[in-house]
């Protein structure tokens, strides 16, 4: 291993990749970026290319390639494009990737830097969720460390005694519950767009804002943390905590919980992914303790927010369905931010795909990719 850390970010114009690269320029001492990719935001990807001086930029869409490639001709950056180059990049042997491409988009690259990086650190749930059996499995055959940044698994992960594993009672994801905890059945019915991106605590790219609202997120969580931790689904939990201070909690068979606390902000379990297995220095917001709210818990009310049942249907199913949740949800989404349908439409498409859809044994990565892509269409002939 080099004397800094060698790093790959996989998505770096995301809310995740900028707060990625913001924590790596403040410590030019124990990084070096090896290359970052993008999906379309072309001007950001060429500021952050001359700011970070990565060797290497890649952006997805290739209509945008000769605009990438004048704009940092000047200077020693490899310039590339297309969908087959993101996964292409990943075979540089780096000691860290940061996989944040939103959405199922981003398990192939994913799955290839397991095989050449020494760590992923994972942020996008989506390909755990549809790909859970084969990431775990690449990450073992390649001896690739997985490092969870989604608040709620970095937490976990932080207090999981693997040692200890047969004491651990269950896993307890929190949940800050969203624009519509209290908000009635029926008010919900009428959520516009501008409402459910209006996220109480975090502050995150839009998918994933919709997904907060719907709870969809915490059920893909579910899903998550069943293949990172290797645990049963009756074994993990949720609770409501309005306050997102405790970002998941670990309850042991001797009535100890451990318990991860910070402010909500994604710069710490970003840290603690780059520095791991040390720890670094932020500039991230700080709990004040003798100011800190009341923590409170409650329930998850399933009437109002069917998905984590699902979701728990859908591990019980197999990984066919996790893929149909899902890719329904992704296309769902979709509709939902450009205006074709209403809120409550997302669950009930994904419940449709999930009434329709055929299991079919789906364990490798071309099988799961065509799935995926099957599910989607189906679920875009609901929509029109
Ligand atoms: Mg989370």
């Amino acid at each position: 291993m080099s004397e800094k850390k060698r790093i790959g970010i996989l998505g770096s114009t995301g809310s995740i990749g900028c707060n990625a690269l913001d924590l790596i320029a403040h410590h030019p001492e124990k990084f070096s970026l090896e290359y970052i990719t993008a999906g379309k935001n072309c001007d950001l990807l060429i500021a952050q290319a001359l700011t970070h001086r990565p060797k290497h930029v890649v952006i997805q869409d290739e209509t945008q390639f000769q605009k990438l490639k004048e704009a940092l001709a000047p200077y020693d950056i490899k310039v590339h494009a297309g969908n087959e180059m993101i996964v292409a990049i990943t075979s540089h042997e780096v000691d860290l990737t940061v996989a944040a491409i939103v959405g199922v988009a981003g398990l192939r690259p994913m799955i290839n830097a397991l095989k050449y990086s020494q760590a992923v650190a994972i942020a996008n749930k989506e390909p755990l969720v549809a790909a859970g059996d084969l990431v775990m499995a690449c990450a073992k055959k390649y001896n690739a460390k997985i490092l969870p940044i989604d608040s709620e698994h970095n937490a976990i992960f932080q207090v999981f005694e693997e040692h200890n594993r047969a004491s651990i009672a269950r896993l307890v994801l929190t949940a800050s519950g969203g624009p519509f905890r209290v908000w009635t059945k029926d008010h919900i019915q009428n959520a516009t767009r501008e409402d459910a991106l209006n996220h109480p605590n975090w502050k995150m790219g839009p998918k994933i804002t919709i997904d907060s609202a719907t709870l969809v997120n915490k059920a893909l969580e579910l899903i998550e943390a069943h293949y990172l931790f290797q645990m049963p689904h009756d074994k993990i939990d949720v609770v409501i905590h309005p306050q997102s201070i405790i970002h998941s909690l670990v309850e042991y068979e001797d009535g100890s919980y451990l318990a991860q606390m910070g402010a909500a902000d994604m710069r710490t379990p970003l840290a603690y992914a780059l520095a791991w297995p040390q720890r670094m220095q932020t500039s991230g917001q700080r709990l004040d303790l003798l100011r800190m709210p009341t923590l409170s818990f409650e329930d998850v009310d399933h009437e109002k927010f069917p998905s984590l049942n699902l979701a728990r249907e859908c591990l019980k199913a197999g990984q066919g369905a996790c893929i149909t949740f899902n890719a329904a949800n992704e296309v769902a989404v979709d509709a939902f931010l450009k205006g074709k349908i209403t809120f409550p439409m997302i669950s009930h498409l994904i419940e449709k795909a999930l009434q329709n859809q055929n299991l079919m044994q789906v364990s490798d990565l071309d099988a799961i990719l065509e799935y995926d892509k099957t599910v989607r269409t189906q679920v875009q002939t609901y929509i029109m």
